[in-house]
């Protein structure tokens, strides 16, 4: 007969390792709060948008104006979401004027992506709290909650005010927050008018859905997949992969390791559009101070050099 407590019986479930080397314990640090769960009915818009795409598409085909507008869309306003709503807002890795940041917010929030403030305080959470169970979109929750999840519950929905107080001053960008569902109209109803029916399907719909895609994985598979140069507290990686559909965010582990540099691909052969886009600017004056690591950082804390502590391994 067992004479345990149940109490003591589950304390030493709890501290079981389990397959993945975790105990339940620590997976429990990892459980999702209700709050946690996906709001079916508020993420109808962002799954609809997927199905638009794909019947608009078949529907109305692929015209060579919609399919020039289709790049356009996916890699102009993704240099807005790495240059501003990422590196510039959330990291402040360069200055510009009041103006021009102004022109970024509005880029930005052309994305679908909500607001600037809304955006990079969260991202600030990230960096904040990397892969701890305090991280808003850790992998080790699951690669989906990583890459969508996090952003169709309740409990991400409100701007976190405290961690944006730099912008949040701004009253222009307070207003682009709390507008931030007029933009995608903007866009849309632009496609149509330039390019038609396939023009908005494709055009405005399928390429807001590769855009997505493509800074979702900045969060899930650049956590996941490629390799580590620095020693950081996190699982991020670096990939070329990422690099290249996502304009220079790739390098998520030099990222990760320098948060404060203007640029992500640390070397000349790392591919980053963004950070070239940004050099040509800060020529013409456009943005200025722009930081970048110094050799001695470049040099340090190498993975070679290093006896990386074995990080917990992540669950895809
Ligand atoms: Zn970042
Ligand atoms: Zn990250």
């Amino acid at each position: 007969m067992d004479h345990q407590n149940p109490v003591q019986v589950a304390e030493i479930r709890d501290n079981q390792p389990l397959s993945s080397g975790r105990t339940a314990a620590e997976r429990h640090r990892f459980e999702r709060s209700p709050d946690e769960r996906i709001n079916r009915v508020s993420s109808i818009p962002f799954f609809l948008v997927h199905v638009l795409a794909v019947v608009g598409t078949i529907a109305f085909g692929i015209t060579p104006r919609a399919l020039v507008l289709f790049v356009v869309m996916v890699w102009g306003r993704e240099w807005f979401i790495t240059a501003g709503y990422h590196r510039y807002f959330a990291h402040r890795s360069y200055k510009t004027s009041r103006g021009f940041q102004l022109f970024l917010a509005l880029g930005g929030a052309m994305c679908v992506q909500k607001g600037p403030l809304w955006w990079a305080g969260h991202h600030r959470d990230h960096h904040r709290y990397s892969d701890t169970e305090l991280d808003i979109h850790s992998p080790k929750r699951g690669f989906l909650w990583s890459h969508m999840g996090w952003i169709l519950c309740d409990k991400n929905s409100e701007i976190p005010f405290d961690r944006i107080k730099d912008f949040a001053k701004y009253p222009e960008l307070r207003m682009i927050d709390k507008w931030n569902g007029v933009f995608p109209w903007i866009g849309g109803i632009g496609c149509y008018l330039i390019a038609g029916w396939s023009g908005l399907f494709f055009g405005f719909f399928m390429s807001t859905v590769v855009l997505w895609h493509n800074t979702f994985l900045v969060n899930s598979l650049a956590h996941v997949w490629g390799r580590r140069r620095y020693v950081t507290g996190d699982t991020s990686r670096n990939s070329l992969f990422i690099a290249i559909t996502t304009l220079g965010e790739g390098w998520h582990n030099n990222h990760h390791y320098y948060q404060a540099s203007a640029r992500n691909g640390f070397f000349w052969w790392e591919l980053d559009v963004t950070w070239y886009v940004l050099k040509v600017l800060s020529w013409v004056g456009l943005v200025h101070d722009l930081k970048v690591p110094s050799a001695q950082i470049l040099a340090s804390n190498r993975l070679a050099d290093v006896i990386e502590p074995e990080l917990e391994p992540v669950e895809a």
